[in-house]
């Protein structure tokens, strides 16, 4: 079997040489980089299974990147995950909003590095599988076909917004959303939702869900999640 290519963009060299060493050792084949003008070339002639993004970059940064990576239908599904320096927790959010999967802060350590970039590409599968499939997390079932919420086999009556961000944050179980990409994936039905309004549908949506209420764990300063499988 191939290695898997992870194409690391970072400028930095003792830290690119470095995330290389290890993922190389791992058993993946690292592909270095060190300007951000040149990731979306790279990405077209030798296509990664995943990137790891330095925010800042010479040429482009890791934000801009990471946006015309998703907004592209051939690089959109390309798992991305950020590295971050210590105190850039805005630029993480905006990263998360942009499509990132994940994010790691420096300095960190390879052991840290190797189980995120497992983590994010075990997940792969389930982004690729279709919308209409019956979610089961736990004694919590959501049906999207029929709109359909179960705790324990009761059903449990939501509101459409509440179906609406559960189902989101479902279908990719330990996936961190941000209010501000809850909001723009559940946006103007029944009524407008506002980053606030997201906290307050949380609370209810947890409190129907009775037991099942906490799959949904808040992560501070940045979203929600449900729980990892
Ligand atoms: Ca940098």
């Amino acid at each position: 079997m191939e290695p898997r290519r992870i194409l690391v963009v970072e400028d930095e060299k003792d830290i690119r040489d470095l995330v290389c060493y290890h993922l190389d050792r791992a058993g993946f084949a690292a592909d270095p980089l060190g300007r951000g003008d040149e990731v979306i070339g790279r990405v077209k002639t030798r296509r990664p299974e995943l990137i790891l993004l330095d925010l800042m970059l010479p040429g482009l940064d890791g934000r801009e990147l990471c946006r015309l990576l998703r907004e592209n239908p051939d690089t959109a599904t390309i798992p991305i995950i950020m590295l971050t320096a210590r105190g850039e927790e805005e630029d993480v959010i905006h990263g998360l909003d942009l499509g990132a999967d994940d994010y790691v802060t420096k300095p960190f350590s390879p052991k840290l590095l190797l189980s995120r970039i497992r983590a994010v590409l075990r997940r792969v599968p389930a982004m690729i599988s279709g919308e209409e499939e019956i979610l089961r997390i736990r004694a919590l079932t959501i049906d999207p076909g029929r709109h359909e919420v179960r705790v324990d086999g009761e059903r449990v009556e939501l509101t459409l917004t509440e179906f609406k961000i559960l189902h989101l944050l479902a279908k990719r179980p330990g996936w961190v959303y941000s209010r501000y990409r809850i909001v723009d994936a559940v946006r103007g039905e029944d009524y407008p939702v506002t980053d606030r309004s997201v906290d307050v549908q949380i609370v209810g949506l947890r409190k129907k869900l009775g037991g099942s209420g906490k799959e949904i764990e808040t992560v501070r300063g940045v979203g929600y999640r449900v729980r990892a499988l």
